[in-house]
């Protein structure tokens, strides 16, 4: 049965969805010349300025080693701006000026200072400061170092809060270390670990989804839910990333934040409010519960993958050892698939089929969620295994929205049983205005002070404790755990469905 678009009716209570724009405060970000500030920083700045959600007091300081004058930084900002065909106004512009300096340098800190200084004077920024580290990892400590030693990141007069980018340590070992070294110079009160799927608005749908509305919650266990598909498929292989994809791999990158994340909220408990710290306690909780992976057979519930040149004449592509910058001889997984149990009373026996990978057939990030059969049919003969089972898919890419299947009547013949695909697409809701990006959510958030969608230290190590056995088992290549390829753009290592179900596995 063909899908229909469904009726929306957008209907916002306006006192809840009023935001208010915080108060008087800086944004400060080291790395500036990058790449991340200048496709998704300046831009979530600018739309939070479009939307008035910028304090009426702001100022932005860019720092980085590249040497330019604030003009040439405004330059740059203006730029970054017409790529996506919007026109700054002078207005905005003359708020931006730069630092070029090393970052182990004090120096360079105490030039920051002045700088500061002088836009608390001029814009009333009033010594609060954010300042987003959109740095390698390796350089979080000296610019924390740095901000502390000058005095940059003291509280007693106004507020200072530290933006940190994943990764967030390579393993176990190196977060709690990354963890050690931050905590000396920052509160955790004052740091900001940032994952943008968090700030995605579907993402954060799902708890709405799970705990506005009365219909879903009695549901959601493992009496009527018989498994959990997430999936996040990239199309694009490695592109410009080879340095840091090739040390990292599929696991790192998007299994241990992302992955986690989107699995603890479709299957945490509710929290007494959404606040940060009640919120962030029934994720760390929920993780805990994940079946450690020590101890289980590796071999029966992991894939992991990479891809090799593509076998489609329509779709050429290179495999990944031959893209630039990454090993011949890598060992570095592009695909990532996982069967995981929660062993807690909502979900006991309920398996979570997890999968990531590059190079697969279309960009997608979606959560299926399957009902278990009806238990018995009153319409002969048809047969309860006869009707398809009710499926609730949350899409976050492409065309995010959600869908529900269910078995209808189909006209005609007194018993035709047929499968309705309701779809919703959230852009529709948004009756044309564009959905807010994740970083203009996250650094309104951070300027607000409000922790909530950002990730806390136990929830980073105890995501790392989970995937550490795997990590050790890859490394040492054990034959358990055979590195599987696949051509580029087909569906994964052909062993994922053998290897997780027995071959009786259908993805979604
Ligand atoms: P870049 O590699 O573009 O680096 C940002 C800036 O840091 C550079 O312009 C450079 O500035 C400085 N820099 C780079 N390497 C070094 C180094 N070895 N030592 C000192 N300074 C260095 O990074 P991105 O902007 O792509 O990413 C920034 C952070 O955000 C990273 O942690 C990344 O993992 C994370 N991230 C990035 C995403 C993206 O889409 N780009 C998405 C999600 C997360 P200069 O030489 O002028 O000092």
């Amino acid at each position: 049965m063909s899908a229909k678009p469904m009726t929306v009716s957008y209907n916002c209570r306006e006192q809840l969805c009023v935001e208010s724009a915080p108060g008087p405060g800086a944004i400060v970000i080291f790395g500036a010349s990058g790449d991340l500030t200048k496709r998704k920083l300046l831009p979530a700045i600018y739309a939070l300025f479009e939307r008035n959600l910028l304090p009426e007091k702001f100022a932005v300081i860019g720092v980085a080693r590249t040497e330019m004058s604030n003009e040439d930084f405004q330059e740059e900002v203006r730029e970054a701006m017409l790529v996506n065909g919007d026109t700054v106004t002078e207005e905005f512009l003359h708020r931006f000026s730069y630092v070029a300096g090393q970052y182990t340098e004090a120096d360079t800190f105490a030039r920051l200072q002045t700088e500061l200084e002088r836009v608390s004077e001029v814009h009333g920024t009033e010594g609060n400061a954010l300042f987003y580290l959109a740095m390698p990892p390796t350089m979080f400590e000296p610019i924390v170092k740095g901000l502390a030693e000058q005095g940059l990141l003291e509280e007693e007069e106004a507020w200072a809060r530290v933006i940190i980018e994943k990764p967030f340590g390579h393993d176990l070992e190196s977060a709690v270390a990354l963890d050690k070294s931050l905590k000396r110079y920052i509160k955790e009160s004052q740091t900001y670990r940032i994952d943008h799927y968090l700030g995605k608005e579907t993402v954060q749908n799902i708890l709405m989804l799970r705990f506005a509305n009365s219909i879903f919650e009695p549901l959601w266990n493992h009496t009527y839910i018989e498994k959990v598909e997430i999936t996040v498929a990239e199309e694009l292989g490695v592109e410009k990333r080879a340095g840091y994809y090739d040390k990292a791999g599929a696991l790192r990158d998007m299994f241990q934040n992302h992955m986690v994340q989107m699995l603890s909220l479709i299957a945490m408990e509710p929290p007494a409010v959404f606040e940060a710290d009640a919120y962030r306690d029934e994720i760390a909780k929920l993780i805990s519960s994940i079946r450690p992976l020590e101890g289980q057979d590796l071999g029966n519930i992991s894939v992991r993958g990479q891809y090799v040149e593509s076998v489609d004449s329509d779709r050429p592509a290179a495999g990944y050892r031959k893209e630039e910058g990454v090993d011949p001889r890598s060992q570095t997984e592009t695909y990532v698939a996982l069967k995981l149990f929660i062993d807690n009373w909502r979900w006991r026996g309920v398996p979570f089929y997890m999968r990531t990978g590059k190079r697969l057939p279309k960009k997608s990030s979606e959560i299926a969620i399957t009902f278990k059969p009806i238990p018995h049919s009153i319409f002969k003969p048809i047969r309860p295994k006869d009707f398809n089972q009710n499926v609730l898919l949350l899409r976050m890419q492409p065309h995010e929205g959600m869908g529900l299947s269910i078995e209808v009547k189909a006209p005609g013949s007194k018993l035709c049983v047929n499968t309705l695909d309701m779809d919703f697409s959230y852009s529709d809701f948004m009756q044309g205005e564009d959905i807010p990006d994740a970083y203009e959510r996250l650094i309104l958030d951070a300027l607000l002070g409000d922790q909530t969608l950002f990730v806390r230290n136990d929830t980073v190590e105890a995501s790392w404790q989970l995937f550490m056995p795997l990590i050790r088992a890859w490394d040492a290549n054990l034959e358990n755990v055979p590195l599987c390829f696949y051509p580029a753009f087909s569906e994964g290592p052909k062993e994922t469905n053998e290897i997780l179900e027995g071959g009786s596995l259908q993805w979604r």
